[in-house]
């Protein structure tokens, strides 16, 4: 179950225009949002390209959100946010993925919600290296 068009099923090209391939977990792959306003914010994306929660059976929807919640501990882990958010959108993407997005007090966007994209904050490649490594080291 893969679309050609989609950056999830595809990776390569398609998905470095706004993440970066961390590492599979059970039943998802865990990324690292480029644009990093909210520092260490990621995305689990489910591995098949499926859209919606209710397509799955229960059993990878458990697993589905242990994956979430593995990443989530990682984040709390490496970033000490104050709260993560979680977001499900993926109106037009229809593979079912989940938004990850540390909240800082006094930070950015803190007591309200996340804007999609802010395309305020991309780091270098070294940085976001740095930032992978901080995340798995904590998975
Ligand atoms: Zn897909």
């Amino acid at each position: 179950m893969k679309d050609q068009n989609c950056g999830y099923c595809m990776r390569g090209e398609l998905l470095e225009q706004f993440g970066i391939y961390i590492c599979d977990l059970s039943v998802s792959s865990l990324i690292l949002f480029k644009e990093q306003s909210h520092p260490g914010r990621c995305i689990v994306a489910y591995k098949d390209h499926v859209s919606e929660i209710v397509n799955i059976s229960d059993e990878e929807r458990d697993a589905f959100f242990a994956d979430v919640a593995r990443a989530a501990k990682a984040i709390h882990a490496a970033f000490h946010p104050d709260k993560v958010n979680y977001g499900a959108y993926g109106d037009t993407g229809c593979h079912l993925h989940m938004h990850l997005v540390p909240k800082y007090k006094d930070g950015f966007e803190w007591g309200g919600v996340f804007e999609m994209n802010p395309d305020k904050v991309h780091l270098s490649d070294a940085e976001y290296q740095e930032m992978i490594e901080k995340i798995k080291s904590n998975l």
